[in-house]
């Protein structure tokens, strides 16, 4: 006596016919699709109350962190083996937008052409993302480094031309400062020359104090890596955001021993004293963090551990 129900019976004869009509058509498989091999479009997005923050990706670099941490070169590799990273280490160079409602405020710019054909992607993670360089209202740069100003201008024009541009003091006046080559001949295009045509257009605005940059958003002097590093503070709904720039470099290796300097430093010692000063307000309020060299989209939060910190990366979101 068969038992099995009509539905069932049915159910199996369906399979075995889809199947026997699988067999027949599916072409044979010569050959395995070709590798794509891009990544995703370089930007995160994350609501921090009623703003919208876009961490842009500006791509990667390698550098040889063995060679540059103020540690044993051997230290770093052991500590970089236990992270599952190669030395030279692909080091993510990250910027952040914010959309207040009613300004869009770039925090650091990229590369541009100054740091060699892996990075330099900025704009396009801009357009990915929905926006135009020409929307941008603010440019807040940490820190005078080629890898957070090189995006100011591309091919002698300037990218954001409706901008105003802030840098900390010190760092502006060590940039005009920099003295021409000896040889008389032009020099290559450096950061001095990212800055030099925002001054020109009287759209630079040097940050002399801590204090509102615009409505929601304040410059905080974090000297050290150079004159002039500031932190950018970013609230909104009762949450915060501290955009740290170069306050750290090597995760892997700098959030356990947050006393190790790296030789980009300009004073090593106050270098240091900036990280734990902000990384611990960042560990007591649970603010999030956003920096320019930790793995993209480099946010996160902190949580004290002994004399340093775990970073805990922030979870994937479709902002629903
Ligand atoms: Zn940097």
């Amino acid at each position: 006596m068969n038992r099995t129900p009509r539905l069932a019976r049915s159910l199996l004869l369906a399979t075995a016919t889809a199947t026997a009509a699988v067999v027949a058509l599916a072409p044979p498989a010569f050959a395995a699709a070709p590798m794509v091999k891009t990544q995703a479009p370089g930007y995160f997005r994350l609501m921090l109350g009623q703003f919208e923050v876009t961490a842009l990706s500006d791509g990667t670099v390698d550098l040889p962190v063995d060679q540059l941490l103020k540690e044993p070169a051997d230290t770093t590799r052991k500590a970089m083996a236990a992270h599952f990273l190669a030395v030279p280490t692909e080091t993510s160079v990250n910027a952040f937008l914010v959309n207040t409602g009613t300004k869009l405020v770039l925090v650091d710019t990229g590369a541009g052409a100054l740091f060699g054909p892996t990075l330099g992607r900025l704009v396009a993670s801009l357009k990915a993302a929905g926006y135009e360089p020409g929307q941008v209202d603010d440019v807040l740069v940490t820190h005078m480094h080629p890898d957070h100003v090189g995006g100011l201008v591309a091919a002698g024009q300037v990218v954001f031309p409706n901008a105003t541009l802030h840098l900390g003091q010190a760092d502006v006046d060590a940039l005009m400062k920099a003295a021409p080559p000896a040889d008389g001949k032009p020099a290559e295009p450096g950061p001095r020359d990212m800055v030099a045509p925002y001054a020109a257009a009287k759209h630079l605005q040097p940050v002399v104090a801590d204090g509102e940059i615009v409505p929601g958003i304040r410059a905080e002097a974090a000297h050290g890596h150079t004159p002039g590093h500031t932190v950018y503070v970013v609230e909104s709904g009762g949450r915060k955001l501290l955009l740290v720039g170069d306050l750290i470099h090597v995760g892997a290796v700098q959030f356990a021993h947050p006393e190790v300097t790296i030789s980009f430093d300009s004073d090593t010692k106050a270098a240091a004293a900036a990280r734990a000063k902000v990384f611990h307000e960042a560990a007591k309020e649970g603010a999030w963090v956003g920096a320019a060299h930790l793995q993209f989209p480099g946010i996160g939060h902190l949580k004290a551990n002994g004399a340093g910190w775990d970073w805990l990366p922030v979870n994937w979101t479709q902002n629903r």
